[in-house]
């Protein structure tokens, strides 16, 4: 009798095309961009506008003529099309986008609305997301319209890490808390066979960038935050930027997403926490996530390495001073919705483990 053996599951990772790094790196932004075309539109943050204004400029010289535009702040559809709009009637060939989250994201819509290539500089390293072929759109009241999924990620991702140097420590410490999450999400996901980004399980590789992305930073995190205090980025530095930014935002989305994610998700639902960072609220998922599996000795070695790099640890630290049961089970209900990245844990997890695991953080 013939046994059929099951077939290994089809497998995948996405990365960013290509990926630069180190200390003035913007000033090759305008052959970089030259390289895609004689025209760029860039999406300049508000908030780096003045300071970045000159540099991209004589960025430009010699290489591609740039049109620089102001970005409101908000990631909105309103701001996707204007940036559309703007770039058309110069007839843009490349978009760039630099500066924060919601700048990198609406120029990444925009590109894709053009069919464009894309170039993202970010200026702060406080999430995995600008490698990423994913874009947050926002109502005009700033709450979250969608995720717009796109077909590819950036083209060109351009990190000038003096520029991330002289942003808050506070953002680096956040960066290191969303790459906290990347390993033990994925290596979730990997012992339940979950599907990543791509709707497939994560070839290999992912799972090695996850646990490299981990270990850069239990490594780093601590001398990076002093480098970026003392204004002097060093080493560690450079390698905590890596971390925060290409092994995180490559171990997210071919490694998969978990519980961490799915209870910073919750954790949104209470208007406590709207003042914390992404990173914040993903340490308190990450903690709160070991706590699901019993996992209480790893759990101390996590609590005691956010201590270390300024990360929350306790519900108070991101905003709930008063963790109610009825806020807890609101957090639980987000968490665990049908169909949520909770349920890509390898074990089964239901509303009262949450509830259970936050409480252990109060
Ligand atoms: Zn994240």
């Amino acid at each position: 009798m013939l046994v059929s053996t099951p077939q290994p599951p089809v497998r995948g990772a996405r990365f960013p095309g290509r990926y630069i790094q180190g200390q003035g790196a913007i000033a090759r932004l305008g052959n970089e961009a030259g390289q895609y075309g004689r025209r760029a539109t860039v999406l300049l943050d508000n908030g780096v506008f003045d300071l970045l204004r000159e540099q991209v400029d004589a960025a430009f010289a010699g290489s591609a003529e740039p049109e620089i535009v102001r970005h409101a702040g908000e990631c909105s559809e309103k701001s996707i099309a204007a940036l559309v709009a703007s770039a058309r009637a110069f007839g843009a060939e490349v978009i760039v986008g630099a500066g924060g989250g919601k700048a990198l994201d609406t120029a990444k819509a925009a590109a894709h609305s053009l069919s464009l290539p894309i170039i993202v500089v970010p200026t702060i390293a406080a999430s995995d997301a600008p490698c990423s072929a994913l874009a947050v759109v926002y109502n005009d009241d700033g709450t979250v319209a969608y995720d717009l999924f796109l077909p590819s990620n950036p083209n060109l991702v351009l990190v000038d890490t003096a520029l991330i140097a002289a942003a808050p420590a506070r953002f680096l410490a956040a960066g290191i808390g969303d790459a906290l999450a990347t390993f033990y999400e994925a290596d979730s996901c990997r012992q339940s066979g979950a599907s990543n980004c791509m709707a497939m399980p994560g070839v290999s590789l992912a799972h090695e960038v996850a646990r490299f992305c981990r270990d850069t930073i239990f490594e780093n995190g601590v001398a990076a935050l002093d480098e970026c205090d003392a204004r002097k980025p060093g080493e560690a530095f450079e390698r905590v930027i890596e971390a925060n930014i290409l092994l995180s935002g490559i171990g997210f989305e071919s490694g998969g997403v978990a519980a961490a994610h799915a209870i910073h998700h919750g954790l949104c639902e209470l208007d406590d926490v709207h003042h914390h960072l992404h990173g914040e609220k993903v340490a308190i998922g990450v903690l709160a996530g070991l706590k699901l599996h019993g996992r209480d000795e790893e759990f101390e070695k996590i609590r005691r390495f956010c201590k270390s790099v300024r990360l929350p640890t306790r519900l108070a630290d991101i905003g709930i001073a008063e963790a109610t049961e009825e806020k807890l089970e609101i957090v639980a209900r987000r968490a665990c919705r049908a169909g949520e990245i909770i349920h890509n844990e390898p074990i089964a997890i239901d509303e009262k483990m949450v509830v259970r695991a936050l409480a252990a953080l109060i």
